[in-house]
């Protein structure tokens, strides 16, 4: 079977995009490939954090991913940390790396224009080396990522041939081969629908757990009056009837296309309900229609929680 490797950081709250860009769409691939989803709290480590929260919010994690529907008996599980490997593998792959390749990636110039000179440690810059070792080590075929992650996804595979053709071409070739054979180079795999959420607050921002609105974003977790609240308030725009992939109504499409993933009509038929209504009608339908969809997942996370902090319970006795 083809392999796939998938992981969330541990930092802040889950929110729809990392759900509609990554998680909800790991519970179909893993009935087909052999999956991996890990916890990548070396990731997390790359802005400041606290100790505590960061071991928290890595069980929050594994929370969400097991009551969002990943199967632990058809995908491997983890937490990133421990698995030595990962950052041995990325201490190698760093040595064939070339700066500037890392200087030119968009996250490393947002986050560290945010973070302020004083925060902006060396990881912050390596993290791409980081997620390529997270990718080669298990000699992936594919990576489902939301667009955010195409140039880190782009990058790995440039390194993984660089490694190819620097150590791999010679012995490869003696044996009779055409070149290149320490690391399989991935595939990403971007979803057709919600491989890039919007802000709530801006459609042009995508939704991310860095950004310090909370009403920018909608949670995993949040209650059924605080979804309310945040789709009162979030942005619209004063046109008339509702429409997608209008380039002047970023909000819009943003929040169709959020419709769109919730409810699971197709654009077609989302395009042709919404058509002549104004933002009062749709405002409750997708109200509606974010709770029904996240309720059976909020349940289930605290049944989740309770098992995960009895295995913790049971390996701190052992
Ligand atoms: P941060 O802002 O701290 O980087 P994040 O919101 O981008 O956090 P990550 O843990 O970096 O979250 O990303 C986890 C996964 O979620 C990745 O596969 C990423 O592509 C996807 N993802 C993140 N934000 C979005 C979004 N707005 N729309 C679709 N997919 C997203
Ligand atoms: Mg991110």
């Amino acid at each position: 079977r083809k392999r796939m490797v998938s992981g969330v950081q541990p930092t802040g709250s889950i929110h729809l995009g990392n759900y509609l860009g990554a998680i909800k769409n790991w519970i179909e691939l893993q009935n087909t490939y052999d999956t991996l989803f890990f916890i990548v709290d070396l990731h997390a480590i790359t802005l400041p954090y606290e100790t505590q929260e960061l071991s928290k919010a890595t069980r929050d994690t594994a929370a969400i991913y097991l009551a969002c529907g990943v199967d632990t008996s058809k995908a491997s599980v983890f937490v990133q940390s421990h698995v030595r490997a990962h950052v041995e593998l990325m201490w190698l792959l760093s040595s064939a790396t070339p700066i500037g390749w890392l200087n030119r990636m968009i996250q490393f110039k947002e986050k560290s224009r945010k973070a302020g000179d004083e925060n902006v440690g060396v990881a912050l810059l390596t993290y791409p080396v980081l997620m390529a070792s997270d990718i080669l080590l298990y000699q992936s075929d594919f990576v489902p990522v939301g667009e955010d992650q195409k140039q880190h996804l782009e990058l790995t595979r440039e390194l993984a041939e660089r490694v190819n053709y620097l150590y791999g071409g010679r012995k490869w070739k003696k044996l009779g081969g055409k070149g290149g054979t320490i690391f399989k180079v991935p595939e990403p795999l971007i979803p057709p629908a919600g491989a890039r959420v919007m802000s709530l607050t801006d459609g042009l921002s995508k939704m991310s757990k860095s950004s310090p609105s909370d009403q920018s974003r909608i949670n995993l977790l949040d209650s059924k009056d605080v979804i309310a609240n945040k789709i009162k308030r979030c942005k619209t725009d004063s046109f008339t009837g509702l429409e997608f992939d209008n380039p002047d109504r970023p909000e819009c499409n943003n929040l169709l296309s959020i419709y769109q993933l919730v409810s699971g009509k197709t654009k077609e038929e989302v395009a042709k309900e919404c058509q002549d209504m104004n933002w009062g009608s749709f405002k409750p339908l997708i109200t509606d229609a974010l709770i029904d969809h996240l309720h059976p997942i909020q349940c289930l996370l605290l049944l989740c929680l309770s098992i995960l902090c009895m295995k913790v319970l049971q390996e701190q006795q052992k």
